[in-house]
């Protein structure tokens, strides 16, 4: 059994569908599970619904509406004859939204979250197993939810592995082809919850891991892993083989190619992840595998904006010691900052923290009280792994003044302002 991922830029329109089942077809593709994300800008679509929820309920059929359009758009530009089925299945997701939106009491806010952004990877599922059917091609349309099992921590829940390798393992058909959503799940009272934005990836590994399955293939409109973001970074590499190890730590400093979670499940039961282009799916793309140093051995740049560097001094002249540490760090949890980078110094301490959940004044009017705090807000943390003279001059000729750099064995980071 093997598992494929498509992402939302694959599925943006209904060329990305038709795309989708080209490369089936072309792999001769069988006994594959298919996960699924939201089409295109979806998620961010009802993200929007969700503001609207809480914030301007006037506003919410507006939003609603405009993510059915885009979808019956894309059916219409998809087939010839859009059965009756199809549209009726498209339809009851936004009676059941509509329904959900006119009766729900929970007002938390992060329940209400995944009860209404979970319909994107519905829609687009639903839209791709009857694609696929009405081209000859035999499948069975999965909902995920009912095999991703979560703890109730909604927008970004913890896997029930148990239960999540049992129930996979009970509805998954392995001699055929299934389709799925990636990214959402239940809990245990069967609550829609979801695994983090961009979290499709991660649904793929966890079910291969439950499938044993061969490989993990993420398709995907670069060509395979570089050494940086295409957005930001020039004259990139493509890098054909990685470890698991090496991914790892990519993603874990930002690199968002792919999911920072997708990797220690397949790496423990040593599945090979493939990322590919699904413009040119015969190319090899890039390989991760077990072990292998990287191939080429080549600078990998990332860069993370809009983080925030806090320099703490004490008030008093004294050192910052053991006890000053301890309760920067127990704030810095309290208040849901996302640590970054630290470096400290007999008289001072800075910390690049990321202001996730906006909670940044909180904190800072508490460190005040004890420290002498300089704060730089909206600054870019940039780091290279696997750094040399030459990549560390590309760096300093970014824009933004260097206000921190760091560096140990393997990793270089300079904080611009
Ligand atoms: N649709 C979700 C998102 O955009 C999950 C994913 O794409 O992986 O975040
Ligand atoms: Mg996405």
């Amino acid at each position: 059994m093997k598992v494929f991922k498509f992402g939302g830029a694959s599925v943006k329109d209904h060329h990305g569908v038709i795309n989708l089942f080209k490369i089936i077809k072309l792999l001769k593709v069988e006994n594959t599970l298919i996960v699924v994300s939201a089409m295109g800008k979806t998620t961010n679509a009802f993200e929007k619904v969700v503001n609207a929820y809480f914030n301007d309920l006037d506003q919410i059929s507006f939003f609603i509406d405009e993510i059915k359009k885009m979808h019956f758009k894309l059916i219409e530009n998809l087939f010839k004859d859009i059965d009756e089925e199809l549209k009726s299945k498209l339809g009851k997701i936004f009676y059941e939204l509509n329904n959900f939106i006119s009766s729900n009491k929970n007002m938390n806010y992060s329940y209400v979250y995944d009860q209404i952004v979970s319909n994107g990877e519905l829609l687009s599922t639903i839209i791709i197993h009857n694609y696929l059917k009405n081209n000859g091609l035999k499948n069975s349309w999965l909902d995920s939810r009912i095999c991703i099992k979560t703890d109730s921590y909604f927008r970004d829940s913890n896997l029930d592995w148990t239960e999540t390798e049992k129930k996979i393992n009970t509805h998954v058909d392995k001699n055929s082809i299934t389709v799925t959503q990636g990214f959402i799940g239940s809990d245990s009272k069967n609550n829609t919850t979801t695994l983090g934005r961009e979290g499709s990836d991660y649904s793929a590994a966890i079910f291969a891991y439950a499938l044993n399955a061969k490989s993990v293939t993420i398709w995907k409109d670069v060509p395979g892993v570089l050494n940086g973001d295409p957005r930001i970074f020039r004259d990139l590499i493509l890098l054909n083989k990685i470890s698991y190890r090496e991914a790892i730590e990519l993603a874990f400093y930002g690199a968002s190619v792919i999911h920072p979670k997708t990797l220690q499940p397949l790496q423990r039961k040593e599945i090979p992840l493939f990322v590919k282009s699904f413009e040119d799916p015969l190319k090899e793309g890039t390989s991760v595998s077990k072990g292998i140093s990287i191939n080429p051995n080549v600078p990998c740049y990332i860069l993370k904006s809009n983080q925030v560097l806090l320099k703490m001094s004490s008030k008093d002249f004294s050192f910052i010691v053991e006890e000053n540490i301890s309760e920067i760090f127990s704030l810095l949890h309290k208040y849901q900052m996302k640590v970054e980078l630290i470096q400290n110094s007999a008289i001072s301490f800075s910390v690049c923290v990321n202001n996730k959940y906006g909670r940044l004044e909180e904190l800072n009017s508490v460190l005040k009280l004890k420290y002498k705090l300089k704060v730089y807000n909206n600054v870019e943390l940039y780091t290279i792994r696997h750094f040399n003279k030459e990549s560390i001059k590309l760096l300093n000729n970014f824009k933004g003044k260097k206000i921190l750099e760091q560096r140990t064995e393997k990793i270089y980071q300079v904080v611009k302002a």
